[in-house]
């Protein structure tokens, strides 16, 4: 019988009271890996409670003491890296190696909330006034939730729940009900980890329990990452309820390669920018922009690494890509690649209805190449979120600038160049918040925001490091007098 998921509330695994659930597939395979419940507003009015009570002592505890439940699962993340990885790539398609790499990218995220003694302080100035001294102190803001994606399970939730936790908040994680299956796992390992019952808990749903989130007077803030129609939607109704939300969305990321850049290297890393992870990245390069010469050379380059990429279930050996998340996925996809080819673009490399041997029920669409994409074209505009990239030519950096930012989201930019003053210009001129120079995914580490703009990113203060104790504290400053007649007295 299948295995139906469980929620972790107060401490401990509870059977959900859904009377709905939806099955959790293997997208290699299509084989169902288990069920998850569709938790109803009861179950997160539940947790609400149950962190409440638990955010009092929390808040209490000193955080030198918060942060050592943070260096034990450190090291139990680090003793379940295998498995958890392994249940990335089953449940989300990505290869063994780049599900390793994403846990690499949790792990660290949370070494860098284990820096809470520091990066929560706050400042003082003695003196403001003749025997008036003036001090900012940050405190904790309470219950705090996080809503996140199918595309990476076992990283997302780390951008937040370290440092909500460490900076003394209670936590709910609303998984992506498509992945629920590596969070249950994480949390085997949070449950050993020594937190106290409530500081840290999930529970697993689609969009009522989302909406339950949402409306909660007791949950003080929402950290969000989607799709940008999903974060615009999160956005509005958390800050109609008077939350504080951080709402991270979609992508469409251009890489511009001008003729002097180093076209072994480029393609190389702008093939796994695009195809990496089968394009289901916010950080995958999805539309290259050639520039004068760059053309002949880079084009035959890419068609020919597009070409060589092997594609199939994750954890084989060798495989450098694997499937999309569901079938809908991949129709939407194809038929993307359709509507590319009507609106005028040239398939140079078509990775349409392809089976691969031993998985004919996966959910494969292999690496495709258009060119000549038409900067108006839907396929030049929409995130397509799958192993797709599209090609346009300019004569000038200008030009190429100029197509990087008639964009409407803001995520990532890529400059390919040997130049430095083009990358300079590059940098300084494009409208993206996190930007490439001769790199294909321009992922920050943990110890620098994740800086979206434009429709990848409604808000203020980022995921990860110093944005993140900002967006989990609020700042409180206490301006005080002590009359010298007063302390006479003792
Ligand atoms: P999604 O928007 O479908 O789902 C994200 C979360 O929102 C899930 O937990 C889901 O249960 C919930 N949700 C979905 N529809 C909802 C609705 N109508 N009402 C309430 N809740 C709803 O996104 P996805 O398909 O899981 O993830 C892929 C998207 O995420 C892509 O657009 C990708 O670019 C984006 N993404 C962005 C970043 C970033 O940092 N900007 C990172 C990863 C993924």
């Amino acid at each position: 019988m299948t295995e139906r998921l469980h929620n972790f509330i107060d401490g401990d695994w509870r059977a959900s009271t859904a009377d709905h659930a939806l099955n959790v597939i293997n997208p290699a395979s299509a084989e169902v890996l288990a069920e998850v419940p569709l938790s109803p507003a009861a179950d997160v009015h539940q947790a609400v409670e149950i962190a409440e009570c638990a955010f009092i002592g929390w808040r209490r505890t000193p955080v030198v003491d918060r942060v050592q439940p943070l260096f034990k699962l450190k090291a139990l993340l680090e003793q379940h890296r295998d498995d958890l990885s392994l249940s990335i790539t089953n449940e989300c398609g990505k290869t063994l190696a780049e599900s390793k790499g994403e846990m690499q990218r949790a792990i660290e995220n949370v070494e860098t909330a284990c820096g809470m003694p520091t990066m929560m302080q706050g400042t003082n100035c003695e003196d403001i006034a003749s025997g008036i001294d003036e001090h900012m102190i940050r405190q904790p803001l309470g219950v705090v939730a996080a809503i996140t994606p199918f595309n990476f399970p076992g990283m997302i939730p780390f951008w937040f729940m370290p440092y909500a936790v460490a900076a003394g908040n209670c936590f709910l994680l609303k998984p992506s009900e498509r992945v629920p299956i590596t969070s249950q796992k994480v949390f085997h390992l949070i449950q050993q980890a020594g937190f106290p019952p409530g500081v840290i808990q999930l529970v697993n749903g689609g969009r009522d329990a989302v909406n339950a989130i949402l409306d909660h007077p007791g949950i003080r803030a929402i950290s969000f990452v989607g799709s940008t129609a999903t974060a615009r939607y999160v956005y509005s109704r958390a800050a109609a309820s008077g939350k504080r939300a951080q709402c991270q969305g979609g992508a469409k990321n251009p890489v511009v390669v001008m003729p002097d850049a180093d076209m072994e290297m480029t393609t190389r890393i702008l093939a796994d920018s695009a195809f990496g992870c089968a394009g289901q990245r916010c950080l995958a390069a999805s539309v290259a922009i050639s520039v004068g010469g760059a053309r002949p050379s880079f084009t035959e380059q890419i068609v020919a690494t597009a070409t060589k990429r092997k594609v199939g279930y994750g954890a084989a050996p060798g495989i450098e890509m694997g499937p999309v998340i569901s079938a809908e996925s991949k129709a939407r996809i194809e038929g993307l690649i359709a509507k590319g080819e009507h609106e005028g673009a040239r398939v140079l490399v078509d990775g349409r209805s392809r089976k691969i041997s031993g998985y004919e029920d996966g959910y494969f669409v292999l690496p495709t190449v258009l060119d000549d994409v038409p900067p108006d074209a839907e396929t030049a505009r929409t995130e397509i979120f799958g192993p797709v990239l599209s090609l346009m030519h300019a004569q000038t950096i200008e030009e190429a600038i100029a197509l990087v930012n008639g964009r409407s989201y803001g995520n990532m930019a890529c400059i390919f160049t040997t130049d430095g003053a083009n990358a300079r210009r590059f940098r300084y001129e494009v409208n993206a918040g996190n930007v490439g120079i001769n790199v294909g995914v321009a992922a920050p580490m943990s110890t620098f925001p994740f800086s979206g703009w434009g429709e990848s990113f409604f808000g203020d203060l980022h995921a990860q490091a110093h944005h993140a104790v900002e967006f989990y504290t609020q700042t409180k400053v206490v301006v005080e007098r002590w009359p010298k007649e007063w302390s006479r007295k003792f």
